[in-house]
C-alpha cells in the first residue's frame, strides 16, 4: 500500500495511543472483528485513547485517501469496524464510564461493552436501555438505535443520550446536543455511524435492578405455533415493564435440562419484566395450558439477564443476519414464523422481540430511528463454524425473512443488517425509514465527500 512514510511517523509520534500495521506483533489480534466471516486487513490501525487521536487518525486516512472503518466493541454484522488496505479508527481502548448517580448520568467513552456500563450504573441500582449480548459495543449499538429489555419501559438507547461529543471528517471536535449542532444530535440517534466518530455519550440513567423477572417457556417447536398466538395475545397492551421474545434456537448442551430440551433446536417464549414482582404475577400462566417441556419462573438480577446470552454468541463464529419490522402479528405471520423448525440449515436464532410501548411514544421524526411504530422486529442471526456451509446458511436466512417480510411493514433494522446499504438512492427507506430523507441531507452537509463511507455502511 502506498502510505507516505512520513505522514505514518508522524501520526506515530502525534497519538497517545498506538498505531499498529501488519509487522508489528498483535496485529492478527487487534484486527480481529466479531463476525469471523470477515478476515479484513487494514494497512494501519490506530489504537486511540483521546478525542485528539481520532481526530488524528481521520486526518490521516482522509488525507492519504483510504478507506476509514471505525471500531467500538468489534460487533458490526456486515464487519463495518474493519476494512482491507485502510485505517481502522480503533475505539477499544476508551473505556472510561462515569456515573453520576445523584444526576441520573453517566458520561461514556466509545470503547465500553454493553457489560462495563451494566455493571458501572448498576452498582447504584441505575441503567439504561442496551443490547442482550453483554460484549456487544454500546457505542455502535447506541448508534444504531439499540434495542434491548430496557426499551418498552424507557426507548431505545439512543433516546437515553442527551449529548455526544464527536469528530467530523474535517477533524474538528464537536458536541452534539438539543442545542449544540442539533442537526448531528438528531442524525446519531439512529442513523448508525457513518456521520462522524462519537468520542464521548452522556446517558440518561432510570430506577431498576438490580432484581427483575425472568420467565422462560421451552416448547417442542413442532408443536409450538398454539403458544405463540397466546404469548402474542397476552403481550398485546402490557406494561411497558414487560417485554414479550419469540425465538426459535439450539439451546446449549447444559446436563441439568430435560433430554428434550439439551442441544435440541426448540421455541423458546421469553418475557422479562423489569418489575420483580411479576415473577409473582398470574400473567403468564395461559402458557402452561400449551404442553412445555420446560418452564422457568424465576426473579434474577439483570446483569445475569443481560449476559445470559452472551457465551452462545462468542466471538470469531461465521455470521449474517437479516430482519424486518411488523406492526402487528398476525395469525398468519406466527404460522409462517413457526415454520423457522421446518428446514433448520446452520445454527440459526430466530426470534420476534416486542417493540412498542416507550419506542412507540417517539415520534417518527424526532430522532434517525425509522420504524417507530413497529410492534415487533424480527432478526434471524445465522451461525456456522464451518465456511463450507456460509452460503447455504446465508440463503436460508434471506429466504426465512422473505417469506416474512409480506406479512409486515418491511424495513430492516439498522444493527442487524448482514448486507451493506451503499448505493441506497433518496428513494430508499428500508434502514431508516421515514427519516431518511433529513438524514441524507444531514449526511451530505458533514461528510459530502463519504470519508466515512456510505450512509448505512
Ligand atoms: C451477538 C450480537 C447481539 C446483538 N444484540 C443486539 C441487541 O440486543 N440490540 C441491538 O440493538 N443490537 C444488537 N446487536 C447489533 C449491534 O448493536 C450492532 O452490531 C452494533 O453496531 C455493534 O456495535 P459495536 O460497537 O459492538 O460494533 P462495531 O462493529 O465496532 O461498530 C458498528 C458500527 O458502528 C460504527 N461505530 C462504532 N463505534 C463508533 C463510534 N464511536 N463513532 C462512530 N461510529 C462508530 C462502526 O463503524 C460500524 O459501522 C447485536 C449484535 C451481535 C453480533
Amino acid at each position: 500500500v502506498g502510505i507516505e512514510h512520513t505522514a505514518l511517523q508522524v501520526l506515530s509520534e502525534t497519538v497517545s495511543g498506538e498505531v499498529v500495521t501488519s509487522t508489528d506483533a498483535g496485529y492478527d489480534t487487534v484486527r480481529a472483528v466479531w463476525n469471523g466471516a470477515f478476515d479484513r486487513r487494514p494497512a494501519v490501525i490506530v489504537r486511540c485513547r483521546t478525542a485528539a487521536d481520532v481526530s488524528a487518525a481521520v486526518n490521516f486516512g482522509r488525507d492519504q485517501g483510504m478507506p476509514l472503518a471505525v471500531r467500538g466493541g468489534g460487533h458490526s454484522l456486515a464487519a463495518l469496524s474493519t476494512c482491507d488496505a485502510g485505517v481502522m479508527v480503533d475505539l477499544s481502548l476508551m473505556k472510561d464510564v462515569t456515573v453520576d448517580a445523584e444526576n441520573r448520568r453517566a458520561f461514556v467513552q466509545p470503547g465500553v461493552l454493553g457489560q462495563e456500563m451494566d455493571a458501572a450504573t448498576q452498582l447504584h441500582g441505575l441503567g439504561t436501555t442496551l443490547g442482550t449480548v453483554s460484549h456487544t459495543g454500546v457505542a455502535g449499538l447506541t448508534l444504531g438505535g439499540g434495542y434491548g429489555w430496557a426499551m418498552r419501559k424507557y426507548g431505545l438507547a439512543c433516546d437515553n443520550v442527551t449529548s455526544f461529543e464527536a469528530v467530523l471528517a474535517d477533524g474538528r471536535i464537536v458536541v452534539a446536543s438539543a442545542t449544540a449542532n442539533p442537526d448531528l444530535f438528531w442524525a446519531l440517534r439512529g442513523g448508525g455511524g457513518q456521520l462522524a466518530v462519537v468520542t464521548g455519550f452522556e446517558y440518561v440513567l432510570h430506577e431498576f435492578g438490580p432484581a427483575i423477572s425472568l420467565a422462560q417457556f421451552i416448547f417442542d417447536p413442532k408443536k409450538s405455533l398454539g403458544a405463540l398466538k397466546v404469548a402474542r395475545d397476552l403481550a398485546a397492551d402490557t406494561d411497558g415493564d414487560r417485554n414479550m421474545w419469540l425465538a426459535y434456537l439450539y439451546m446449549p448442551p447444559d446436563p441439568d435440562m430435560p433430554e428434550d430440551v439439551r442441544g435440541q433446536f426448540v421455541c423458546l417464549i421469553m418475557a422479562v419484566s423489569l418489575n420483580p414482582k411479576d415473577t409473582d404475577s398470574d400473567w403468564l400462566d395461559p402458557l402452561l395450558a400449551e404442553q412445555p417441556l420446560m418452564v422457568e419462573r424465576r426473579t434474577c438480577e439483570y446483569f445475569e439477564l443481560q449476559t445470559m446470552f452472551d457465551e452462545d454468541n462468542a466471538h470469531g463464529v461465521g455470521a449474517y443476519s437479516k430482519g424486518a419490522f411488523f406492526d402487528s402479528l398476525s395469525d398468519e405471520a406466527l404460522e409462517v414464523f413457526a415454520r423457522a423448525a421446518d428446514n433448520v440449515v446452520g445454527e440459526p436464532l430466530v426470534y420476534l422481540q416486542q417493540v412498542g410501548g416507550a419506542v412507540a411514544d417517539v415520534a417518527d421524526g424526532e430522532t434517525a430511528v425509522g420504524w417507530r411504530s413497529a410492534d415487533y422486529v424480527l432478526n434471524v442471526i445465522q451461525r456456522w463454524t464451518d465456511p463450507a456451509v456460509a452460503d447455504a446458511c446465508r440463503s436460508w436466512a434471506r429466504e426465512f425473512v422473505a417469506s416474512m417480510q409480506p406479512l409486515g411493514m418491511g424495513g430492516q433494522p439498522l444493527n442487524f443488517a448482514g448486507d451493506l446499504a451503499s448505493g441506497m438512492s433518496s428513494s430508499d427507506d428500508v434502514l431508516f425509514g421515514s427519516a431518511y430523507g433529513r438524514l441524507l441531507g444531514i449526511k451530505r452537509a458533514v461528510d459530502p465527500n463519504e470519508v466515512f463511507g456510505p450512509l448505512g455502511g
